[in-house]
């Protein structure tokens, strides 16, 4: 018997199918002259886990404050299941609400905390019962449910208050960094039960967070908040792959970030000149751009013919080498004078060509991770010179602060 039901859903409410579970449009929120939340939209579809990633003062938690109606937006509207709620009290939102530190009640145990929105829902008794059990089946609680709070642990006391979100019936789930007060393991294995767990029951949701390897493991969308607007939202694999800005791109794990200019048809790295990617929508010419890639977009070898790949950037010299267990972590400084001649004469040596700005005056650090294997078949020691590739890279437009004719770009 499935009391929740298999879809999440109270069934006394009307609800057409086709409507986003939850819809925002235009949100803005000022505390102030402080500007908070600017031009927020998205819709999060029925069944569907977003998450909202930015950094600590982004405005995640104003976000959903507003969302779950603890807190009036200055303009735009918030919709549930197609309707508008922008000023409707929480309570009559039907939405669960978790928040990082659970406030449980002390007194009371674990059952009776999950049971305890049921009561003002005047359920009967057999009902709640059935509830109350399959909500500590599906959050792995049984054997604790005669336990109070202050004898569960801190992952136990989340999976509570998960468990009681959900007994309301909530037509959405609100989740604010519910994870992040506990120890590494706990939290990984909280989030994939999770993940089970509102996929199972098809609840949509909106989880918080400002752990980027969290929101790539949970949303089936992310959107990624900074400093009170959404930079991209979208599967965390595009977000990942291709990110459209460089917060996105250095917010979301490790990321190089190289600046040069557009030049006929090629980007131009001091004298580096590297393939466009395929799909580069054409530049004006001498626009600045940035190059992102990721660590483990970096391929190195001793020739630049054995450089499988048409992104070839330069030679480089091995600075450092850190082994990690499963992959290996290098930085190789990027020569932007080369010639593949030079190597072969030997390392760093830079012909006299036009003064250097100071920024890359000894070249430009690039990290790269590699597998045990590549690690293994081509092993590197520090002041090894190697040649440069990238499977693949972004490539940005660069408007740089107070105009293009004061930036160090190349
Ligand atoms: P996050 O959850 O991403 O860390 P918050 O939404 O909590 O961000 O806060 C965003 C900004 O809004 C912060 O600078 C915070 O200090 C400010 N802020 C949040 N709530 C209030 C409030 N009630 N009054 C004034 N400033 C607030
Ligand atoms: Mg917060």
């Amino acid at each position: 018997m499935s009391v929740i039901g298999k879809n999440g859903r109270a069934t006394n409410l009307d609800r057409p199918a086709d409507e986003p579970a939850i819809s925002v449009k235009d949100l803005a929120k000022r505390f102030g002259s402080h500007q908070i939340l600017a031009g927020i939209s998205f819709d999060i579809a029925e069944g569907e886990m977003l998450v909202v990633l930015g950094p600590s003062g982004s405005g995640k938690t104003t976000l959903l404050r507003i969302i779950a109606g603890l807190e009036q937006p200055d303009a735009g509207d918030v919709y549930l299941h197609g309707r508008l709620a922008t000023h409707l009290p929480p309570q009559q939102r039907q939405l669960g609400v978790v928040f990082q530190e659970q406030a449980l009640f002390q007194h009371m145990t674990a059952e009776q905390n999950i049971a305890f929105g049921l009561k003002l829902s005047k359920a009967s008794g057999e009902v709640m019962r059935a509830t109350v059990n399959e909500l500590l089946d599906l959050t792995g609680l049984q054997a604790h449910r005669r336990k109070y709070p202050a004898q569960l642990s801190g992952g136990q006391r989340q999976r509570v208050a998960v468990a009681r979100a959900l007994a309301y019936r909530p037509r959405a789930l609100l989740l604010d960094e519910p994870f992040s007060a506990l120890d590494a393991v706990t939290r990984t294995d909280l989030r994939r039960e999770v993940r089970q767990l509102l996929h199972g029951l098809k609840v949509p949701a909106l989880f918080i967070t400002h752990d980027q390897e969290e929101a790539l493991e949970l949303a089936d969308r992310i959107a990624v908040l900074n400093a009170g607007r959404i930079e991209q939202i979208d599967t965390p694999f595009e977000i990942y792959n291709h990110p459209r800005s460089e917060f996105v791109a250095t917010f979301l794990g490790a990321a190089n970030v190289l600046l040069g200019r557009w030049r006929e048809g090629r980007v131009a790295l001091g004298a580096l000149r590297l393939k466009p990617p395929a799909d580069t929508a054409s530049l004006a010419e001498r626009q600045p751009v940035k190059v992102i890639f990721r660590p483990e977009d970096v391929i190195l070898n001793f020739q630049p013919q054995y450089l499988d790949t048409p992104y070839y950037l330069g030679a480089a010299i091995v600075e450092d080498v850190s082994y990690t267990g499963p992959i290996e972590r290098l930085v190789v400084r990027l020569s932007l004078w080369p010639s593949h001649a030079e190597i072969e004469d030997g390392p760093h040596r830079r012909p006299a060509l036009a003064p250097v700005d100071e920024i890359y005056a000894d070249g430009f650090p690039v990290m790269v991770t590699r597998s045990k294997w590549e690690a293994s078949e081509m092993a590197l020691s520090v002041g090894d010179p190697v040649v440069v590739g990238l499977k693949g890279y972004r490539l940005l437009p660069h408007y740089p602060l107070g105009g293009a004719a004061g930036a160090k770009v190349f």
